[in-house]
């Protein structure tokens, strides 16, 4: 058997392993929407450097990606405002939830990563500055279409509404910045854009497709250079999995970004871009078994990149 069929018989028996599974933790409730979503689901696929893409699972099932727009957004503001974002938003992780408030007061108003939602919103504000949210929506999905290779990537209009009306600590956060200077926009434009860009829809396939900029795919470098490309994986590494982004590195080895949908995008720099999807999610709001499934994936596959 050749190194892909080796592969392809990793992610099937982790696939069987993860459906057995029975703790699946448990899927997120504070966006209606999402509460509605089976646990049952699990996929997983692997864009290797070679150009070979490999699944187990339901990988052509669409899901919302929520936080792990993050990372393509993150692409767009650096490519648009380069190292000028960095005076709005920092680049140490949080040690603290997602959505939390607190860090904000003691901080200024200035989120300590792109990645919390504070830092996220700061991001998508700074996109949006002189152009309207349609606008900037249109650039996340031409990004994310032409880095998956398929257009066939849209935005889930019942999950942004059903956010949009429950999210009060994300409006809480853009208005403490607004009060900071640290939101240019009006704090209900730049989070209903937020909302949107969180609402995307894609398969476990398209995302890591999507993802293959990362590992520094051959011709990758007309989407984001390669210097750009190390900074954010630095940042998915120390920032991607919020107050879980310790026990992450120590237990996978490689950079990933979480979304609350069970969304994990993880790359390994010049080898693969992998995803995962597992609704579930363990007590700092990350895929349960999709973290397991990735831990199970480089362990066998030697791919973490501290060796
Ligand atoms: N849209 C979600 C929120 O802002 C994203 C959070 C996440 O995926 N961690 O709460």
């Amino acid at each position: 058997m050749g190194a892909l069929g080796d592969l392809q018989a990793v992610l099937d028996r982790i696939g069987a392993e993860m459906a057995e599974a029975p703790d699946r933790g448990r899927v997120a409730d504070y966006i209606p929407e999402l509460a509605r979503v089976s646990d049952r689901h699990f996929a997983m696929a692997v864009c290797t450097a070679d150009g070979a893409c490999l699944t187990t699972g339901e990988a052509d099932t669409a899901f919302s990606i929520q936080s792990v727009s993050k990372v393509f957004t993150l692409a767009i503001a650096l490519g648009r405002l380069g190292d000028q974002l960095w005076t709005r938003v920092g680049r140490e992780p949080s040690g603290l939830a997602f959505n939390s408030v607190v860090q904000l007061e003691s901080e200024n108003g200035i989120p300590r990563n792109p990645f919390i939602n504070a830092g996220a919103l700061v991001v998508t504000d700074a996109i949006l500055q002189g152009r309207r949210p349609r606008d900037v929506l249109g650039e996340v999905l031409r990004f994310l279409r032409e880095a998956a290779g398929d257009d066939d990537i849209h935005i889930n209009k019942a999950v942004a509404a059903s956010e949009q009306a429950t999210g009060h600590r994300n409006l809480a956060l853009a208005h403490f910045m607004a009060a900071h200077d640290n939101l240019k926009n009006p704090p209900d434009l730049t989070c209903g854009t937020y909302f949107h860009q969180c609402a995307v829809e894609m398969t476990t396939r398209q995302l890591a497709m999507a993802g293959r900029f990362l590992m520094g795919a051959p011709g990758a470098a007309r989407l984001v250079s390669p210097a750009r490309v190390r900074r954010i994986n630095a940042l998915m590494m120390t920032c991607g999995h919020y107050d879980g982004s310790g026990e992450f590195a120590y237990r996978v080895g490689l950079p990933g970004k979480s979304g609350v949908g069970g969304g994990i995008l993880a790359i390994a720099p010049g080898r693969a871009s992998i995803a995962v999807w597992s609704p579930g999610l363990n007590a700092q709001g990350n895929s349960q078994l999709g973290t397991l499934a990735i831990e199970r994936l480089t362990r066998a596959t030697g791919w973490s990149v501290f060796g």
